[in-house]
């Protein structure tokens, strides 16, 4: 009786040790797949056995799946961020509460004129000279607020400028912010071209309007009985109000070529028919400054453009190689063929010539190497940049050579079309 009662009792023993072994493997096997160090296969038997175990294994494997796609999601949305942020125009930098760089981008390295990648954790101040972007970031990090400031950064001696935006942005690793910076130094550029073309115009409308009602007043305050006077003194009325005239028409020319409004109809142009019928137009002029117009050999070609532009280029280069000449000067014009399919129209004279160190500025608006000559010859300032701006919207170039005191000669090149 004892005997059997000890057998039962050691068998029970060996068979629930037996059991408790395989439950502890089994609960191993589990444990080591949700520590991700057992594979898809130690939790297919598992899986497949029909106890709570088997629950449990079936309920784990769903959720691993779910976690590995969404770690999939989160990598690839992650690289596309860092693809997104790396290819941006703007400058983006992130940093912490420190100040120490945490993310930059190609765009920020090149705008601040450091060498890309910034290595993670360098202190702004060693990247960015000067306190403006420190100061805006620290002000944010204080702030917890969001900011937009504008500011110059001087990068290899040129002052640059950038709207920055910057914002708290909170990590895993703490508090920092972010900055994004857009260089907008060719609009500030543009800008300053506007403002200043303005207020040039405005200055060279000023003058002859100031004349005209100086005059007219003089001759409306008793002026007008004084014959010999008052016929002078409308006559220098009449010559101001041309000026106003030729401002106004080469400000229309200039706004129309630099919209596109101007591209009229592009013809075949006779380079020679151009340059008789410009050296027809200056010809008085020629004649009242007593300077020689000269013909030299004209190689004939023709063009594609506009006549009229032509025309316009060439009585600007000739009107001023009467006009700043000396009396009984010359003026030299001749057109070559070269062999490079282009054609070049040379127009040369004897006079005033043009101080090396601003050849290049006189085809800026307004640019004038001697105002009061200019003015009274009734030049506006204009007639170059017009020049320029033409030629180079027939694919060609304009330059000057000059000798002071000497003379200058003026070359356009064109591509020819036949
Ligand atoms: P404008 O003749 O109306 O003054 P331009 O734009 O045609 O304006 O010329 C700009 C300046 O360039 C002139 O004011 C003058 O100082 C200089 N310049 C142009 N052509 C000549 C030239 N042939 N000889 C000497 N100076 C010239």
């Amino acid at each position: 009786m004892v005997e059997a009662a000890l057998a039962a009792g050691l068998a029970a023993f060996v068979l629930s040790y037996t059991f408790s072994l395989s439950l502890e493997r089994r609960v191993g096997r589990l444990r080591a797949f949700a520590d991700g160090e057992a594979g898809q296969r130690q939790i297919e038997r598992e899986k497949a056995a029909e106890d709570e175990l088997g629950v449990l294994a079936r309920a784990l494997d769903g959720m691993a799946a779910r976690l590995g796609g969404l770690a999939e999601r989160a990598k690839v949305g992650g690289a596309q961020r860092e693809s997104i942020l790396a290819t941006m125009v703007e400058g983006v930098l992130a940093v912490d509460a420190k100040l120490r760089v945490t993310f930059s981008n190609r765009s920020f390295a090149e705008a601040v004129g450091a060498q890309h990648p910034i290595r993670d954790g360098t202190p702004l101040p060693e990247v960015v000279r000067g306190p403006s972007l420190s100061e805006l970031l620290t002000e944010v990090l204080r702030e917890g607020e969001p900011q937009e400031r504008r500011i110059g950064l001087v990068l290899a001696g040129e002052e640059r400028v950038f709207v920055v935006q910057a914002a708290p942005l909170g990590t895993p690793a703490g508090p920092g912010a972010i900055a994004v910076l857009y260089d907008i130094t060719p609009l500030e550029r543009l800008e300053r071209v506007r403002r200043d073309f303005v207020a040039n115009v405005s200055h060279e409308l000023r003058t002859p309007l100031t004349a005209i009602r100086g005059y007219a007043e003089t001759l409306l305050e008793g002026g007008l009985e004084d014959a010999e006077n008052s016929r002078r003194f409308v006559e220098i009325i009449k010559t101001h109000a041309i000026r106003l005239g030729n401002i106004t028409s080469d400000l229309l020319t200039l706004s129309e070529l630099e919209s596109g409004a101007a591209s009229s109809p592009s013809e075949r142009v006779s380079v020679q028919a151009v340059v008789d019928s410009s050296m027809r137009t200056v010809t008085t002029a020629a004649r009242l400054a007593g300077v020689r117009l000269v013909r030299g050999e004209i190689e004939e070609a023709e063009v594609l453009g506009s006549r009229t532009h032509m025309e316009q280029v060439l009585v600007n280069l000739l009107d001023n190689a009467v006009k700043f000449n000396r009396s009984d000067g010359e003026v030299h014009i001749e057109t070559r063929r070269e062999p490079d399919g282009n054609v070049t129209i040379a127009v040369s004279d004897t006079g005033v010539g043009i101080p090396s160190e601003v050849q290049s500025r006189i085809f800026e608006r307004f640019y004038r190497v001697d105002k009061a000559r200019s003015r009274e010859a009734g030049g506006t300032g204009l007639g170059l940049s017009i020049v320029k701006h033409i030629v180079e919207r027939m694919n060609g170039s304009v330059i000057v050579e000059s000798d002071l005191g000497r003379g200058s000669k003026f070359t356009v090149t064109l591509p020819r079309c036949s």
